[in-house]
């Protein structure tokens, strides 16, 4: 196919791209742009401190909002880094084959994976491993087995096959 005529951006495209175009021009002047910003401030600190205060009290749910889920992102791909380490293309849980990644979860083979996890702070579990360069000592089990061997020391499932 050939190159149609220059497209025509809706107006909310347009909108998008500008503020696109002047972060680029941002970044790549970041200096100049934070000494300006700098300068600006300087002049009439308690304005812009004001200002800045006002700006993130209105703005304190969708702040929040935000990095929530830039931290809920985070942790997300630092969780399938965790479990293609451990558990290769195809991550299933060591005792039974469970393979929904639902029901996945990292087992402490130590067994004190809850004061582990109190240690490193909740919800930095994944990324922790990644940042740990995936020590050993860890293996990918189901929600059920890991309960079971948490609770009971054992899984049932190794118990029947005795
Ligand atoms: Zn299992
Ligand atoms: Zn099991």
């Amino acid at each position: 196919m050939k190159p149609g005529p220059k497209p025509k951006y809706s107006p909310e495209e347009r909108r998008r791209r500008s503020v696109a175009n002047s972060m680029k021009w941002n970044r790549k002047h970041q200096t100049i742009v934070n000494a300006r910003i700098c300068e600006v401030k300087k002049r009439n600190p308690e304005k812009y401190d004001a200002i800045d205060k006002a700006w993130r009290e209105k703005n304190a749910t969708s702040l929040k909002q935000y990095y929530k889920d830039y931290h809920q992102a985070r942790e997300s791909r630092f969780r399938q880094a965790v479990f293609a380490f451990y558990g290769g293309d195809n991550p299933r849980c060591v005792c039974c084959g469970e393979g929904h990644r639902e029901f996945l979860t990292i087992d402490h083979t130590e067994g004190n994976g809850a004061e582990h996890r109190k240690e490193i702070g909740c919800g930095h579990f994944y990324s922790w491993l990644v940042k740990n360069n995936f020590p050993d000592g860890f293996r990918i089990l189901c929600m059920n087995c890991n309960w079971s061997m948490g609770r009971r020391g054992y899984c049932p499932h190794q118990v029947k096959e005795v």
